[in-house]
C-alpha cells in the first residue's frame, strides 16, 4: 500500500521540485482549458522501499474572488484530508515566514502525521532557517535539497519512521 503524501506550504518553496524529484509518473489530472484552475497535481512515486502516492499543491495562476490566503487555505485542508502523511516545505534559505507560521497552524489542527522539511539546505546555506523550524512545534526539521537531491536518507528515515 502506497503512502499518500501531501507536499504543502506557502508557494516558492520547492514543492514541485521535491514532487518531480520523487515521481516516476504522473497521474492524469491535467485539464489544458484555459483558466481551469489546477490546484493539485498527482503523481505515483517512491523513495527507497517505500511506495508513494504524491499530491503536489498550488497553481495559483488563476485570481479569483477568494484570497489568496483563503484559496492557499481551503486547498491545503483538502489536501491533508486526503492524505496519510503532510509534507510541510519550508524554505531553509528565508527561515520561517508569517505564512509558514499560517500553514503550520492549519497542520497543527489536523492529526494527520506531519513531516517537517527546510528544503533549499544545500551547503550549509539552511542551518539558520532548519534551526528556526524547529520552533513550529511540529518536530525535528529535514534538512533537503529538492533541487541538488541531498537529504533524501533522511526524508526516506523520516516516512519510514511512520510507516
Ligand atoms: P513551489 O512553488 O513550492 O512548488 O516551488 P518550486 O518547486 O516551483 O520551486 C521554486 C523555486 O525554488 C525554483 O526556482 C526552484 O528551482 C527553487 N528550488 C527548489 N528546490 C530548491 C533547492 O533545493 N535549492 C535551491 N537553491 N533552490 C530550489
Ligand atoms: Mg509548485
Amino acid at each position: 500500500m502506497p503512502i499518500k503524501l501531501a507536499i504543502v506550504g506557502r508557494p516558492n518553496v520547492g514543492k514541485s521540485t521535491l514532487f518531480n524529484r520523487l515521481a516516476g509518473r504522473k497521474l492524469a489530472i491535467v485539464d489544458d482549458r484555459p483558466g481551469v484552475t489546477r490546484d493539485r497535481r498527482f503523481g505515483m512515486g517512491r523513495i527507497g522501499d517505500i511506495d508513494l502516492e504524491l499530491i503536489d499543491t498550488a497553481g495559483f495562476e488563476d485570481v479569483t474572488d477568494e484570497s489568496l490566503e483563503a484559496r492557499m487555505r481551503a486547498q491545503t485542508e483538502r489536501a491533508i484530508a486526503e492524505a496519510d502523511v503532510a509534507l510541510f516545505v519550508i524554505d531553509a534559505r528565508e527561515g520561517v515566514t508569517p505564512l509558514d507560521e499560517v500553514f503550520a497552524e492549519i497542520l497543527r489542527k489536523h492529526d494527520k502525521p506531519v513531516v517537517l522539511v527546510a528544503n533549499k539546505a544545500e551547503g550549509k546555506a539552511g542551518e539558520a532557517g532548519a534551526l528556526e523550524a524547529f520552533g513550529l512545534g511540529l518536530g525535528e526539521p529535514v534538512e533537503l535539497s529538492a533541487e541538488h537531491g541531498e537529504g533524501m536518507g533522511e526524508l526516506y528515515a523520516a516516512l519510514a519512521a511512520l510507516a
